[in-house]
């Protein structure tokens, strides 16, 4: 008898666990459903890339020979849910069972384990192996070490796939992290590479159109959308990216430039999420890179780590910690996030250029992810769940399970240090060091207090101030607390009261 098996939208690789033993007469079931698109308002171009992503892969699938039934947002009996859909769809087809690989997400994993008892029929759950370490893998790991760290884990990756080996525990080129040399400001002169462009077919055309017709009041803009969505595309862009801008990608990893949003970075996130790209297959083919000589180590090290590191532990963090994880607030921030996330009217240079780089390509680069939005919102005691929302919503890949430990963990410190060994809290000097974002501002970064001086100075000694008992404890940041202790308190007072005139200056409350 035939089974039915569902595939979700993040879910677009033929490899995929649940098509493995497809036979004929089995229904492959596709559907674009409004709770999904909703449940956040996620971002235009994020929509618009899932659907034409979604809808190519449907008809590659096709292709191949598989009965794909493919449900369209707007086809008029649309229920508007993965359950609805199922349920019509078994209404539809003669079926005696559902395959379906584990969902990416808390919230959908636990709407699938209801389907058998709901629908009377054998649902078969199959591990997700496009990712490299399983949920159990991940828990055995994690039961053996006293705290999770990231390095700790990504060596037992590297052993595990042996990328980057010499021997079985030799790391190629005699280390195993090689981000030491990967902190560089850009040079003035230094330009990133054109990238290729893709521009919309007639199906990426439709799902622009449908995106602007149902969520044109959603955060972010479509135009010039020119980003892959065939599996052929990103494989090209994969290519494209380990030629021209992988030797470069470590040096400049952290580097930031006004008007140039991704430098030398791989733009795969979104791929690789998806499926369209598989992490193994961009990990080995950075590594060739480096054995023909064409990429240096610090640079292919340093990929490699994001991905089988950092990739995976983030995601072994949420499976282990949800459900909660995403209430921790450790820091008890409570302050609601200011309107300007949403308009990106403020002066603050480097807020202004993050936000407004997001909003037309629903991408930054991780550092100012992580030490220009995601260090003010720490510093300024911003809502973990507010935050949540804002991260999920912005970045076209954005999941759940990737972006809530990042936001939770490793920006917000909502968690205690779970995994992050301290906050990453930074003054001004760490964004006018890695960026040209000061030259153009507002604000002085020189400045320490009063008017004109950098607000992220002051944040960042209230947030010390305010924070004391929790960084006193932790060897990491007990010597900044050493140096509070020792500034005036007339200082201390000046940079708190800074503080509450510039938050309160900010609005808050509006819609987006
Ligand atoms: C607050 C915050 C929220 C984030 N939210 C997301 C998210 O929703 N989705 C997402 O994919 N990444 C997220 N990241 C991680 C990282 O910033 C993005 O993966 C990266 O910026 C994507 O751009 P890129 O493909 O050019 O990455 P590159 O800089 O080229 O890195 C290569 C790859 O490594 C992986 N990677 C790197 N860092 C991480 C990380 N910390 N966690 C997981 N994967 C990583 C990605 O697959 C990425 O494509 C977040 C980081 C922070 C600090
Ligand atoms: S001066 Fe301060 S606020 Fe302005 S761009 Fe530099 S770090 Fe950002």
């Amino acid at each position: 008898m035939p089974k039915l098996r569902f595939v979700l939208g993040d879910q677009l690789s033929t490899a995929l666990s649940s098509l493995r033993d497809i036979e004929s007469g089995d229904i492959v079931l596709m559907a674009e459903v409004g709770d999904e698109a909703t449940y956040v308002r996620h971002h235009q171009r994020k929509i618009a890339f899932l659907f034409s992503a979604m809808r190519h892969f449907a008809e590659d699938l096709a292709k191949t020979g598989a009965c794909v039934d493919y449900i369209k947002l707007d086809d008029s009996d649309n229920s508007g849910s993965f359950t609805g859909e199922l349920e019509r769809a078994l209404a539809r087809h003669d079926i005696d069972g559902i395959v379906v690989t584990e969902a990416g997400e808390w919230r959908v994993m636990e709407m699938i384990r209801g389907w058998s008892r709901q629908f009377d029929l054998p649902v078969e759950i199959r591990a997700d192996d496009r990712f490299l370490c399983t949920h159990d893998e991940f828990a055995a790991w994690a039961g053996r070490t006293k705290t999770l760290r990231m390095e700790y884990f990504y060596r037992e990756m590297r052993r595990r796939t042996g990328y980057l080996m010499a021997g079985p525990d030799e790391p190629a080129e005699g280390r195993w992290n090689f981000d030491a040399e990967n902190r560089e400001a850009l040079p003035p002169r230094l330009e990133a590479p054109e990238r290729p462009n893709y521009p919309p077919d007639a199906v990426t055309q439709e799902a622009l159109d449908l995106v602007r017709s149902r969520f044109g009041n959603h955060f972010g803009s479509l135009e010039d959308f020119d980003y892959p969505v065939t599996r052929e595309q990103a494989l090209h862009y994969l290519g494209w990216f380990v030629a021209e801008a992988l030797p470069k990608f470590g040096t400049y990893q952290d580097a930031m430039r006004q008007g140039q949003p991704l430098l030398f970075h791989s733009h795969l996130s979104g791929l690789i999420n998806c499926g369209l790209l598989d992490p193994r297959e961009c990990c080995e083919a950075a590594e060739a890179a480096f054995h023909e000589g064409e990429a240096p180590i610090n640079a292919v090290e340093g990929f490699i780590r994001q991905i089988i590191g950092w990739r995976e532990f983030i995601r072994g963090v949420y499976w282990r910690e949800m459900p909660g994880y995403g209430e921790r607030n450790a820091l008890d921030a409570r302050r609601p996030l200011p309107d300007f996330f949403w308009t990106g009217e403020i002066d603050l240079n480097c807020l202004k250029q993050s936000i407004e780089e997001t909003r037309a390509n629903a991408y930054a680069h991780h550092i100012q992810r992580l030490m220009v939005l995601g260090n003010f919102c720490l510093l300024a005691g911003f809502d973990p769940r507010e935050v949540q929302e804002w991260y999920l919503v912005v970045y076209h890949d954005a999941y759940e399970w990737v972006e809530m430990p990042n936001v939770v963990g490793m920006i917000l410190y909502a968690d205690e240090g779970l995994f992050a060994s301290k906050p990453y809290a930074a003054s001004g000097n760490y964004i006018n060091k890695m960026s040209d974002y000061c030259g153009s501002c507002a604000y002085n970064v020189k400045k320490r207090e009063g008017e004109g001086a950098c607000p992220f100075n002051y944040l960042y000694w209230d947030f010390v101030a305010r924070n004391r008992r929790h960084l006193a404890r932790n060897p990491r940041t007990s010597r900044t607390v050493a140096t509070l202790d020792r500034m005036s308190e007339a200082k201390v007072a000046t940079a708190r009261a800074d503080t509450r005139r510039f938050l309160d200056g900010l609005t808050s409350g509006g819609d987006y």
